[in-house]
């Protein structure tokens, strides 16, 4: 560790409380600048900007350096408006020590306690200035009781404005800046150590003083006014004495708060030496251990340390100062460097977005290139966030609010030449989950290989993303892990309801599978993509909305009017604090619903109500259904980002839809309780059984010294009666439509031409009067159709919703009424259940009822007004059903039926497939496609082994 006096400091107000004033004079008072300039007459030293001038507020934090006894300081200025906090966030991530601003004339108001918060949460030592002492009415012990109450209680004066100020003009000047008698003893009562000595009679020193403010115990309060150059002095004298060397790091390390443009053009990456020291022209390297991908090494061409709009070429700085660096391309604001690991977030970002609308006649302005022009905006202002949306072909920008949406504007036509309108403003949802969740990704067009299963699950509000691995390395190489980890890590995964960015969530990597000779870097990244989608697709997802923190000021009378709106709003607060004439309300409302309030608060209090808004972070949608029904996005048609796998057979890649990726992925489900050795061999057995049936044949080949009967009674012990337990899958209710779409071979199918199916009738049914009945065995058949038997063994909830899906088409198509039985009688206290599934009927039998019995006893019932027909493959149940005179269907018989029905459908659809085929060319995702451009031009050919998979 090395000792340094190298500190910065920050300047934190609400706007207009006199932080630019403040630096001034600071400045004009050590000596950094001899002429004192002024805000009002536009000559501040550190509003540079036009834009600033013009307006006379602060918008860039802003740098200026001086000596301050034995420190030497910079000292930031940071925006005070809300449109720009984010800026003044990341400012708050290099500071040292800050100065918290308090317009006298104001008081502590709600925007003030939010900076307040925000230094608490970077654990910044602080102190307080209240300024403006020096304008009328102003009450320095009135103003001292509500920082101790709103602020904390170890807020303590060490200036006071004494004597009145009477109400002549000018007459601050009567006033005089003294330390008030007992500010030792209020020193003292911050900490029980200092206390106990001071009653032994001694007084705190200025060093023990000095470690109180570095660990957040005490926080000195000064009072004054920057403008009048007027308790300036005291304050500067409080800072040299209570401010403390820091012990930095020797090794280098450096965080970047802020990436800017130069009046050339040239990037300037502004970042603190947090350790060691960087020098001009030394290499910088965000390389880290355990990153392999985008690693970059760079040189930091000059360090310029800036004061006001000027600056000062450096040969080298060190720890603790602040510096911008030119010949730095991939830096961004957050991000640390050396020894600094983590990049940090802030917690404060835009909630509303807007679209960028560009003047149609301006060959500058399409849309293309200005997309990338707004890119680099971004880069400076990265909560920014500017979006490109295809399907519209529209930019969208994220903004935090009118003013900042006002200097963009500014800003691209200052910049670019081109004249942007940004349109209304909508919310920017969030999404999570409600449950946990296990998500599948495969990715094996020809020659690749990767597969990948995550499990998701929620998390509380605010908790973010968090990404972890439980996989076993023997499973997964280390560094293929590492990759999935960067990949989850690396972008904005979109959900499923409105295509908005996930959250709140933990995402494990639990399994995966590298190809030796075939996997590609690229392929988990598909794989991982995917499996995120797929297992969003399997949750259940839950809408976010941002909220506001708000305090709202008004008069007394008011407030009734104030609650009930806030009620109106869906938002909550806490009782009524009474404040002189006025009430204070605070609580948190949707941000949909409390923006532009302030408006009518200033209709309805006459002007002396005030709103103050800080984003409080995402709760659930308090109108989702409204929100959604509203919602147009498609998960599966979002093509950029594919809720399905991509598998390989026969040499050649294709799409499996999210629904089916359990049915075809290659390793073992992580969440679905895995089957014993027991309840394999019995499964096994009851295929062997099933098969010899078909066959019709008796022998049935049976592992060593097991008789068929024990294989039946494991079987029936251990694995039906568990089958309703075993809901490791969550398959939610496919939409009908997919269902179509998958059964007819038309995944693609545009929604438009799907309700055009609609009209051919396929689906008119629910009609009670039906004559028709079909029984259908469920297991029986399941166990005699290979392909279900097949997917039972892995997956037998799969295979029932198989046969479910099957069916419902079948119906559609026929318009009988079908009964699905599935015998549940070993389920101990079973009640059995009849449900819906779309327009079939699905049965699970009561305890001790056999599925034939309950076909049997149905088939009786309806037998005598009703046609009946029964599908099963059991010999002894068809003897029954001739008895009653029901047509009986063998497993076999169904199997062709359903094949002729699907031919039939195939038939229709096949007269619109003409029209759709280059529709669907055109929609499938890129991947397939390039295959498949490859297969024409002849580069690649249908067929071709993809070699053994390991
Ligand atoms: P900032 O937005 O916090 O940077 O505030 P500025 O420094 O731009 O000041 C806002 C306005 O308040 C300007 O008109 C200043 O002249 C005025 N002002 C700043 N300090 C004082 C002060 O101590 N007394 C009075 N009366 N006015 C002040
Ligand atoms: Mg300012």
């Amino acid at each position: 560790m090395i000792q340094t006096n190298k500190l910065v400091v920050g300047i934190l107000a609400h706007v207009d409380a006199g932080k630019t004033t403040l630096a001034e004079s600071i400045l004009y008072k050590t000596g950094s600048i001899r002429k004192l300039g002024r805000v009002d007459h536009q000559d501040a030293f550190l509003d540079t900007d036009a834009m600033e001038k013009a307006r006379g507020i602060t918008i860039f934090s802003k740098q200026a350096n001086f000596f301050l006894g034995d420190y030497e300081i910079a000292l930031l200025d940071t925006p005070g408006h809300v449109d720009f906090s984010a800026e003044m966030e990341r400012t708050l991530q290099v500071l040292d020590y800050a100065v918290l601003l308090i317009s006298g004339a104001d008081g502590v108001q709600g925007h003030v306690e939010t900076l307040w918060r925000l230094l608490e949460r970077y654990r910044i030592p602080t102190f307080l200035f209240v300024n403006k002492m020096d304008q009328d009415g102003t009450d320095a012990e009135y103003l001292m009781k509500q920082l101790k109450e709103k602020l904390d209680e170890r807020c303590v004066a060490f200036s006071v404005v004494t004597s009145d100020k009477g109400d002549e003009s000018e007459s601050w000047q009567n006033c005089e800046i003294l330390p008030p008698e007992d500010f030792l003893e209020n020193v003292a009562v911050c900490d029980d150590d200092l206390l106990e000595r001071y009653l032994e009679g001694e007084e705190p020193s200025d060093d023990q003083i000095a470690r109180l403010v570095a660990q957040r115990k005490i926080f000195p309060c000064f009072f004054g006014s920057a403008l009048k150059v007027f308790g300036v002095e005291e304050l500067l004298k409080g800072l040299a004495t209570w401010f403390l060397p820091k012990s930095r790091p020797e090794e280098f390390g450096a965080r970047v708060f802020k990436i800017t443009r130069d009046e050339q053009g040239k990037r300037l990456t502004h970042l603190k030496v947090t350790g060691g020291s960087l020098k001009a022209k030394q290499l910088l390297t965000n390389w880290q251990e355990g990153m392999e991908d985008g690693v970059w090494e760079e040189k930091a061409d000059q360090l310029r340390l800036y004061s006001g709009a000027s600056f000062r070429p450096l040969p080298e700085c060190s720890a603790g100062q602040v510096v911008a660096v030119t010949g730095l391309t991939q830096t961004f604001a957050g991000q640390g460097l050396g020894a600094e690991r983590e990049a940090v977030l802030p917690v404060l970002e835009p909630v509303l977005t807007y679209r960028i609308g560009l003047p149609e006649d301006d060959v500058k302005a399409d849309p293309h290139s200005m997309y990338m022009k707004l890119k680099q905006l971004e880069e400076e202002e990265p909560e920014l966030s500017v979006i490109w949306q295809e399907e519209t072909r529209e930019i969208h920008a994220q903004v935090m609010g009118d003013v900042q949406m006002e200097i963009l504007k500014n800003q691209i036509a200052q910049r670019f030449g081109v004249t942007v309108e940004f349109g209304e403003g909508s919310i920017v949802y969030k999404e999570t989950i409600a449950d946990v969740v296990e998500g599948v990704g495969h990715f094996e067009p020809l020659r690749h290989y990767a597969e990948v299963h995550l499990i998701l699950e929620p998390l509380e509000r605010g908790a973010g993303l968090e990404f972890a691995s439980s996989c076993s390395e023997d499973v997964l190489d280390k560094n293929w892990q590492r990759l999935v980890l960067t990949h989850l890590e690396e972008k904005r995964h979109k959900g499923v309801l409105t295509g908005g960015e996930i959250t709140d969530m933990k995402i494990t990597l639990a399994d995966g599978r590298a190809h030796l000779k075939h996997t590609e870097g690229g392929d988990f990244r598909q794989a991982t993509y995917r499996a995120v989608r797929q297992g969003l697709m399997r949750a259940q997802s839950v809408l976010l909305e941002p909220v506001y923190d708000f305090v709202l000021e008004v008069p007394s009378e008011n407030i009734g009017r104030a609650m009930t709106d806030v009620q109106k709003m869906s938002g909550s607060f806490t009782q009524p604090v009474l404040e002189g004439e006025f009430s204070i309300l605070k609580g948190r409302a949707p941000v949909a619903s409390m923006g532009g309030y302030q408006r009518e608060v200033t209709a309805y209090t006459k002007g002396r109500g005030r709103l103050t808004c800080m984003l409080g972070g995402y709760e659930v949608c308090h109108n989702a259904e409204e929100v959604l029904a509203k919602n147009s996005y498609d998960p599966e048609a979002d093509l950029r980002n594919p809720t399905g796998s991509v598998f390989c057979a026969h040499g050649a890649g294709f799409v499996v839809p999210w629904y089916e990726v359990e049915d075809y992925m290659h390793l073992e489900s992580c969440l679905a309780p895995k089957l014993t050795e027991e309840e394999k061999l019995a499964l096994e057995a009851q295929k062997a059984q099933q098969q010899a049936q078909t066959r019709g044949n008796r022998e049935v080949v049976l592992p060593e010294g097991i008789s068929l009967d024990e294989l039946e009674e494991i079987f029936e012990r251990t694995y039906r009666a568990n089958q309703k337990a075993r809901t490791g899958w969550k398959k939610k209710r496919e939409p009908l439509e997919n269902v179509t779409r998958r059964w007819s071979g038309l995944q693609n199918a545009s929604a438009g031409e799907l309700e055009e199916s609609r009209s051919v009738s396929f689906y008119k049914n629910n009609n009670n009067e039906a004559e028709e009945y079909l029984l259908v065995d469920g297991y029986n058949i399941i166990f005699a159709w290979e392909d279900l038997r097949e997917l039972a063994a892995a997956n037998i909830e799969g295979a029932r919703n198989k046969l479910m899906d099957i069916l419902s088409n079948y119906q559609g198509f026929h318009k009988c009424v079908v009964i699905l039985v599935f015998d549940a009688y070993r389920v101990e206290g079973g009640q059995g259940s009849v449900s819906k599934y779309h327009n079939i009927d699905v049965v699970f039998t009561r305890e001790a009822e056999t599925a034939d019995q309950y076909i049997e006893k149905t088939a009786h019932k309806l037998g005598r007004n009703h046609q009946v027909t029964v599908a099963t493959s059991d010999a002894l149940e068809q003897v029954i059903i001739y008895g009653q005179g029901a047509r009986r269907l063998s497993a076999r018989e169904l199997r062709e039926e359903i094949e002729l029905t699907r031919e039939q459908i195939r038939e229709v659809w096949r007269k619109k497939r003409t029209d759709t085929k280059n529709y669907l060319f055109d929609h499938l995702p890129e991947d397939m496609a390039d295959m498949m451009e490859d297969v024409r031009l002849g580069l690649r050919e249908f067929g071709e082994e993809s070699g053994d998979r390991s």
